[in-house]
């Protein structure tokens, strides 16, 4: 048989893999024998030696071969059955909450016993609960392994003896055929960097040499490991590099502004672009100005003025004729940009559709069709826009605001909409939440990037405090005082994210319970679950003074801008990642007086948590602020639930594997220059054949 496809066969045709196992298999994502080999152990345990009693430590498995000393039923907490067994160099419990009676009666005072487990900490001794027992005859029978036991990641119904078996068989298939499943890293770059070769990488994962750590797969820096999450880095930027020439091949519209349009945009603006604002429209301009599609990230701290970067991007389509829709997560934030460009773009004749989820009836069809017949030449609205109803006569440049609140295919179904032949719309995407440059690398490596690196002038810093919750009532003092003074605050209740129905409800007790203490205070409450217009008349009031404090959730984190607005108060601070809590804070200091920011915590406050909180008081910069929370949570957190959209790794970690990212894009020059014919096999090795997803 050919040996190139010997890996590909489906799991079936190995011994003892029926159809029932091949199903739970697949769920694993392990369909075909190669799959198998790149399922790697979760961790190992040491079965190859005996440990002494009084050597165990809670927390680790052991293997241990010791003497029944007494074995009683207790019925304190728990019925459970006792097993108290000794090694003359201690004693150790087995405890046991399923059991039979004629297991009790085999496990008789005397009897020899081996058993594995996990040590725990019990009333008075170590225990092991439920562990693996043997009775045998004699120490010598005590059956040690050679090497460590790999643990796989398992599915219901999948058990440790039959993947370990399939795996095995697969391991030794290739073993003995490694030409199919070739080393595509070359040579000297494993040399390099000091890197096993795919083969001996994969051996010694699944059959680790003797000597090798229990811990080795979760700590300490394997080279094995190191080697395929490498490899699996390099394989995805390899396929954004792809994507970007891919890119290439398509036409967009060529879109340009004449010096009077700008002008009479400029005209409505109430100050003076900022230079690092000048420069990224200039940037825009030259790229929308080519027959290739844009493809642009501008990353701007909050309060860097994003959107009238936007406004003049707009500007670009609709002096060229062409349609131009803008997406923001939230309507609040839609809303505020409907709002902004209105009025910027009032000298100019063009019609502005507003579409969101919330608009029904008569209104939405009249909105349909204006998309539709090209009247409306700027369109804003949230994911509404790339619901299927909705049609673009020639849609040239798509914004997206806050990029990452999108899953990558809400990004992906606007662009669909737009295309036309072997023509796209110019795309512009926009984040506050600065992404760390490691991490662009790999997932934004086909954007160009432009960075806003400049506050516009005259803003004073934000003053950031911690303060327990136990100072609440000194905290509510401070508003009335402040609220004497004309100006105005916001009071941010957190909750877990997911939970959107209980943060509502926390928000709704908090705006009661300052109603009653503060009753010469103007109260308004915003939540995500207020009709649209019910929250844009309240923002509204909120924005024209006739309110004085807005309690909120987290639905204000972003877009909202009212300047006078100068003290927040964020509940429970502890509970939301750094960039966050960042994007929070960035709703105050927008104007030109003091303001401040207290994160109001719990107590008591990890260590953790109180590092986190200094963070945000020693610094305001967006960039700083993400790379620490990077360092302290992880990009697993930071990337995670709240960015959508983020690629899933087989093997490489984030966490742990941060500091090969420095490496990946040397790595990836030297295979550019020296083994071209393996990128494709790269990419599909890590990525399989589908590349779309990668696209933004
Ligand atoms: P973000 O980058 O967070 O989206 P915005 O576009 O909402 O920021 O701008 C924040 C505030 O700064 C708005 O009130 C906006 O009108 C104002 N602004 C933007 N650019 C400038 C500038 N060059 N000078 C003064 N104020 C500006
Ligand atoms: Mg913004």
């Amino acid at each position: 048989m050919d040996t190139q496809v010997i890996l590909e066969k489906a799991v079936v045709s190995l011994n003892g893999i029926g159809a029932q196992t091949a199903v739970r298999l697949e769920k694993l994502e392990i369909r075909r024998i190669r799959d198998l080999i790149f399922h790697l152990p979760i961790r190992y345990e040491d079965r190859t030696h005996i440990q002494a009693i009084n050597t165990l430590a809670p927390g680790s498995t052991a293997l241990v071969c010791a003497r029944v000393v007494s074995t009683e039923i207790l019925d304190r907490t728990r019925r459970s059955l006792i097993c108290q067994i000794t090694d003359e160099t201690g004693y150790l419990s087995l405890r046991f909450f399923h059991f039979s009676a004629s297991q009790h009666n085999s496990l008789s005072a005397g009897t020899l016993l081996s058993c594995f487990g996990e040590i725990k900490q019990g009333y008075s001794a170590y225990e092991m609960i439920h562990p693996e027992y043997k009775v045998i005859q004699t120490v010598e029978h005590c059956i040690t392994d050679d090497t460590l036991t790999a643990i796989y990641p398992l599915t219901e119904g999948l058990r440790q003896a039959s993947i370990r078996k399939a795996i095995d068989q697969a391991l030794s298939l290739y073993n003995n055929n490694p030409e199919a499943l070739p080393d595509l890293l070359p040579d000297a770059l494993l040399k390099h960097f000091h890197y096993p070769s795919l083969v001996a990488a994969l051996n010694s994962l699944h059959k680790p040499e003797p000597g090798m750590s229990v811990n080795a797969l979760l700590v300490s820096p394997n080279p094995a490991l190191k080697r395929l999450a490498f490899e699996e880095f390099i394989a995805h930027q390899l396929s954004q590099l792809k994507n970007k020439s891919i890119d290439k091949h398509w036409q967009a519209p060529v879109l340009k502004s004449t010096q009077e349009q700008e002008q009479r945009l400029l005209n409505n603006l109430a100050f003076t672009l900022t230079a690092a604002q000048q420069r990224v429209i200039q940037e825009i301009q030259s790229d929308c100005a080519s027959n290739s599609p844009m493809l642009r990230l501008i990353q701007g701290d909050v309060g860097s003025g994003k959107t009238v970067v936007a406004a003049y991007a707009a500007l670009l389509a609709l002096s060229s004729h062409y349609q131009v829709a803008i997406m923001a997560p939230t309507e609040l934030l839609a809303e505020q940009h409907l709002r902004n460009f209105s009025h910027w773009f009032k000298d100019f004749s063009t019609q502005i559709v507003f579409l969101t989820g919330q608009l029904k009836g008569k209104k939405r069809e009249q909105a349909l069709q204006a998309i539709a017949e090209g009247s409306a030449g700027i369109i804003i609205g949230t994911h509404a826009l790339f619901q299927d109803a909705v049609s673009f006569e020639r849609l040239g440049l798509i914004i997206i605001d806050e990029q990452h609140r999108f899953g990558v295919n809400q990004r992906m179904a606007l662009r669909d909409k737009g295309q036309h032949k072997n023509s796209k719309p110019h795309q512009l995407i926009m984040t506050a939440t600065p992404i760390p440059r490691t991490l662009a690398m790999l997932n934004y490596a086909d954007l160009d990037i432009s960075i806003i690196d400049e506050l516009p002038p005259g803003r004073i810093p934000v003053v950031t405090r911690a303060i327990s919750a136990e100072r609440r009532a000194e905290i509510i003092a401070k508003i009335t005082n402040w609220v004497k003074q004309g100006r105005q605050v916001y009071w941010v209740c957190t909750l877990i994210e997911e939970s959107e129905v209980l943060q509502c409800e926390a928000a709704e007790k908090t705006a009661t319970l300052l109603a009653e203490m503060l009753p010469e205070v103007r109260i308004g409450l915003v939540h995500g679950r207020m009709k649209a217009l019910e929250k844009d008349q309240l923002m509204q009031g909120f924005k024209q003074h006739e309110l004085d404090l807005l309690v909120a959730t987290t639905v204000i984190e972003v877009g909202v801008d009212v300047p006078n607005a100068g003290l927040m108060i964020i509940e429970n601070p502890e509970r939301l990642g750094l960039s966050q809590l960042h994007q929070l804070r960035g709703r105050v200091g927008r104007g030109t007086e003091d303001s401040f920011c207290i994160l109001m915590y719990q107590t008591p406050l990890s260590r953790t948590s109180r590092e986190r909180l200094n963070i945000l008081r020693e610094t305001s910069d967006g960039f700083i602020i993400a790379e620490k929370d990077l360092e302290l949570r992880g990009p697993g957190e930071m990337m995670g639930t709240r960015q959508t959209g983020q690629i899933q790794f087989k093997i490489a970690n984030l966490e742990r594997d941060t500091a090969l990212l420095d490496q990946v894009s040397e790595a990836v020059n030297i295979i550019q220059q020296t083994c071209p014919e393996n990128i494709q096999p790269l990419i599909e090795r890590w990525l399989g054949t589908t590349t779309k997803y990668a696209e933004v």
